[in-house]
């Protein structure tokens, strides 16, 4: 019988167990295989118009490696999918697992309304599915430290062979719909171009990745977060890769992809954790409300606080859909700490313009940054935007970079604008808060709280 492979996060043809499975079947009963995507409108208008716009360009990639049978439905999953499998006859629609609260939901939903056709999970868009792994007691891990041991303990998978030869089926499909415009410079999108990147990391910037990761102005990171997100390539090739280079870097390398298995884990077990705070950590009457709240929530929106290093990571954010680590956990850092302002509405912002925008990794940063995770820095860690800007931005250029503003002040002074006089930055906005004395009432809530 015909088998069904509907791609979710897995938008690629090699090391997909799941497509590996569908394919199996169909070949066993001589059938053929769909190749199916569901284009589930409400999602589609709900998602942020950057991580659109590269889903829709790496659905175009999927379409063209698979000689345009991409089968593109539209409408709500538990409908779509067994519509499509009885059009087919099909017995069998094959998935990568969903780990997360809604895509959980949603396959329940859809295994419900198959009936007597299986919803077949193989795999998981993780090296270890999330929920696989707990502590010697039995429980979920809740530090990072022993989750990580245990991970590497555990193991994974070699990279599954990609099918070749794959009888897809040829059908009527709406085709890829269009995205809304973004003048968001986004990268370029699909399998290939995922594995092109990546090769070219190995080769030229994994090396020096343990020295040169914190560094904004260096480009010496991976940027494989956005093809993880689409699953354009699976983190189990990534580190097949990475087991062959012996130097430090390949082990932390390992180590962040860890954190990204971590989160997904807590989130298992923890579905919550998507919308509130897993340790509430300061009184609630501490939170900024009102007008003024809305106004600083304005400023660090759009890149117009007044610290250099903030307000660059901010415009990064809306020119490409990305931001450095570093800066992520420096603005993060500042909308709690400095503005007072609760870690959903900074998520909620980020979630608009990421491209690697993901539930478990941007919810659980969060909270990290915010204090109120499992394995956080603890709230009284506040980021301080100058320094952190003078050590991983020493001579200011991601600065400059990124606030024309500031292009015309030289090295690392670009950091302490105020300190030039009124005419050194035209058109740069003063500070909207002291950080000193926000930190120190940021202190106080947390003594208040505790
Ligand atoms: C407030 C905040 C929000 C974030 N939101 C997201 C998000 O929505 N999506 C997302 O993928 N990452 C998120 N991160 C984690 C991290 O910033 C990005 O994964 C990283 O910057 C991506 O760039 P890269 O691929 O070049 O990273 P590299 O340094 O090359 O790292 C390699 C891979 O390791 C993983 N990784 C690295 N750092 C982390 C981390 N702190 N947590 C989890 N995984 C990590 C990513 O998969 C990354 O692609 C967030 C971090 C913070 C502090």
């Amino acid at each position: 019988m015909t088998s069904v492979h509907w791609f979710r996060r897995d938008l690629r043809l090699a090391d997909n167990p799941a497509l590996v499975a569908a394919v199996q079947r169909a070949r066993a009963a001589d059938d053929e295989v769909v190749a199916l995507f569901v284009v589930d409108p409400l999602l589609w208008r709900s998602a942020g118009g950057p991580r659109l716009a590269y889903l829709a360009a790496s659905l175009r990639a999927l379409d063209a490696e698979l000689g345009g049978r991409l089968v593109v439905r539209t409408g709500a999953a538990a409908d779509v999918v067994p519509r499509l499998a009885a059009e087919v006859g099909a017995d069998s629609v094959h998935v990568t697992a969903a780990t997360e609260p809604y895509g959980r939901r949603r396959d329940a939903a859809v295994a419900r309304a198959l009936g007597d056709v299986d919803l077949v999970p193989t795999g998981s868009p993780y090296a270890v599915a999330p929920g696989r792994l707990t502590s010697g007691a039995g429980t979920p891990f809740q530090v990072f430290t022993p989750f990580r041991r245990a991970w590497l303990d555990h193991g994974w998978a070699a990279p599954a062979p990609r099918p070749r030869s794959v009888p897809w089926a040829t059908l009527p499909s709406d085709g890829v719909p269009a995205a809304p415009h973004t003048d968001v410079d986004l990268p370029a999108a699909g399998e290939h171009a995922a594995r092109d990147r990546w090769r070219r990391f190995v080769d030229d910037d994994l090396a020096r990745y343990g020295t040169d990761r914190d560094r904004p102005d260096l480009d010496g990171t991976s940027a494989m977060s956005i093809p993880l997100k689409y699953g354009e390539v699976h983190p189990r090739t990534l580190l097949a890769d990475l087991s062959s280079h012996r130097h430090d870097s390949a082990g932390t390398f390992r180590s962040e992809l860890a954190w990204r298995e971590f989160h997904a884990d807590v989130l298992w077990h923890h579905p919550g954790a998507a919308r509130t705070s897993l340790r509430p950590v300061v009184p609630d009457d501490s939170w900024a409300r009102g007008a003024a709240a809305d106004a600083a929530f304005d400023a660090w929106r759009d890149g117009r606080t007044g610290y250099p290093l903030v307000d660059a990571g901010m415009r990064q954010l809306r020119a490409i859909g990305w931001m450095h680590n570093r800066v992520r956990m420096v603005v993060a850092s500042f909308l709690v700490k400095d503005l007072h302002l609760e870690w959903q509405r900074g998520a909620a912002h980020f979630m608009e313009w990421l491209v690697d925008g993901d539930v478990p990794q941007n919810q659980l940063n969060w909270q990290w940054v915010a204090g109120t995770g499992r394995d956080a820095a603890p709230y009284f860690r506040v980021f301080n935007p100058v320094l952190q800007g003078e050590k991983f931005d020493p001579e200011g250029s991601y600065v400059r970079r990124w606030v024309p503003e500031l292009r015309s002040v030289p090295g690392r002074a670009v950091h302490q604008p105020w300190r030039l006089g009124a005419d050194a930055a035209p058109g740069y906005p003063a500070r909207i808060v002291d950080h000193k004395a926000e930190r120190t009432a940021a202190l106080e809530a947390y003594q208040r709280g505790r």
